[in-house]
């Protein structure tokens, strides 16, 4: 009997910590009031930064672009992309011919103390990873027209000219904000004084990723990137964009949707663990939403649960390991490895031995628990924001239905084993008179800027002659 009295408080002892751990992660499980009232505030939000009454204030903040329609087929050259912002810093050398695209890329690494050193050096580091290329490729001294792919938000009043609002994600160098970014690096390729570089285009990488599935399916007309950041952009009606004058045709807008939140209408929704995420971070009280929906930040919010748990001796035997309080440690591959369906509980304990964490059988159910309830809810985001926008060109357009494609791209919908699907099934359920079709796009932000570029450059070249 004594052994039996032991067995039944072990066995309530289990239940209350599994009451502990649901109540975790009940935290991340959203209703679909919840839900339709994100889609309903995203779409609020939009129409704020539209309007120039309240555009100023706005969070979301829907900047013009200047890219006013896709390509037509008859784009053609060679051309230069850079490729800033996303997991790797790229440069690129794109040929178009008769609608076949040929790329050849190089990787080159951005070290932390450039990310977040001087401007002046994070731009001399740009061109001498341009300069690498162009020896690499035998191209030294050619002088071709680029394409600027940089994942940030920019203030644009035309296609070449791109003034950063603020650094986002890993990035945090000095005296860039408030600058336009083709300026300096026209003026860091000056500063080389080796090769000169026509600067034809500023893109973000949503829009370059429009373009690129643009060029195959006219129905897409939105782009997304759910990856490191996300974020969103589309074509809207130019009678809608009241900070550009004209009313005629549409220019694609990239909405910033990463800043929904800022002003704190969200907040009832997120957790202690996305509070302290975000205090930790490099823009604190910044770009809410895309913390809770994004690569660089899932990893960290499962962190800080796991540390919680572990606190309250509900895992790794309340053992807080050095790991486990190192930052981002957790990247999306990671987070896609431990998820995936096809793996034993015995592997996703090696992943967690990777990471320097000793785990049970037990540590490893739960922490498989936790990547699932953050992912699930980040999809769930997402979709509900994806919602608001196709919601909102339905209605623009009067329509009953509306069939629409979305060029995504991005190492969280691309790796993930769930996200995409997930993403999918709450466009669907909150936006039912839509019909949303997702075309992963190959090498968007390089592809894309070429592409833009190439338009760019055609327009360009009457006013030249
Ligand atoms: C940036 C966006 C970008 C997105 C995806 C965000 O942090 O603000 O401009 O499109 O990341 O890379
Ligand atoms: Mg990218």
């Amino acid at each position: 009997t004594k052994g039996a009295a032991m067995v039944t408080a072990v066995a309530s002892r289990v239940q209350a910590q599994r009451k502990q751990i649901d109540k975790v992660l009940a935290s991340f499980q959203l209703t679909r009031e919840q839900l339709l009232g994100v889609r309903d505030k995203m779409r609020a939000e939009l129409e704020y930064g539209l309007k120039k009454q309240t555009h100023a204030l706005a969070t979301v903040k829907m900047l013009p672009t200047y890219v006013y329609g896709m390509p037509d087929g008859t784009e053609k050259g060679k051309f230069l992309a850079l490729d800033l912002g996303g997991t790797n810093f790229r440069v690129l050398l794109v040929k178009i011919r008769r609608r076949s695209v040929r790329m050849y890329n190089k990787i080159f690494a951005i070290p932390l103390e450039i990310m977040q050193g001087t401007g002046e050096e994070l731009f001399d580091h740009i061109v001498q990873c341009i300069a690498d290329f162009l020896d690499y490729m035998g191209l030294k001294g050619a002088q071709l027209p680029l394409g600027f792919t940089f994942s940030f938000p920019c203030r644009q009043t035309c296609i070449d000219k791109g003034t950063l609002v603020g650094w986002t994600k890993g990035f945090k160098a000095t005296d860039c904000e408030g600058e336009d970014v083709v300026d300096m690096l026209r003026d860091a390729i000056k500063r080389r004084n080796e090769f000169d570089l026509d600067i034809v285009a500023i893109v973000n990488d949503t829009v370059g990723t429009m373009m690129t599935c643009g060029y195959e399916d006219p129905r897409c007309e939105i782009g997304l990137i759910a990856g490191t950041g996300s974020n969103v952009c589309y074509m809207e009606d130019m009678r809608n964009i009241e900070l550009v004058d004209g009313d005629e045709g549409r220019m694609c807008i990239n909405t910033e949707w990463g800043g929904f939140g800022d002003n704190g209408c969200i907040d009832d929704i997120r957790t202690k663990y996305d509070k302290e995420v975000d205090e930790g971070s490099l823009n604190a009280g910044k770009q809410r939403y895309e913390k809770m929906t994004s690569g660089m930040y899932l990893g960290e919010i499962v962190r800080r649960i796991l540390i919680d748990l572990t606190r309250q001796g509900l895992l790794f035997r309340g053992q807080i390991s050095e790991r486990l309080r190192t930052r981002g440690i957790f990247e999306t591959r990671f987070l896609s490895q431990i998820e995936s369906d096809r793996l034993a509980l015995l592997q996703v304990r090696r992943i967690l031995q990777q990471l320097g964490l000793d785990s049970t059988c037990e540590d490893s159910i739960v922490v498989k628990e936790v990547c699932g309830a953050v992912s699930r809810r980040a999809a769930q985001m997402c979709g509900a924001g994806m919602a608001a926008i196709v919601e909102k060109r339905r209605e623009d357009q009067g329509l009953q239905h509306f069939k629409v494609t979305v060029g995504v791209d991005g190492t969280l919908y691309k790796l993930h084993p769930h996200f995409s699907r997930i993403l999918q099934e709450t466009v669907k359920e909150l936006a039912p008179q839509c019909d949303v079709t997702f075309m992963l796009s190959e090498d968007g932000s390089g592809k894309g800027a070429a592409l833009i570029t190439a338009v760019a450059k055609r327009l360009q070249q009457p006013q030249k002659d």
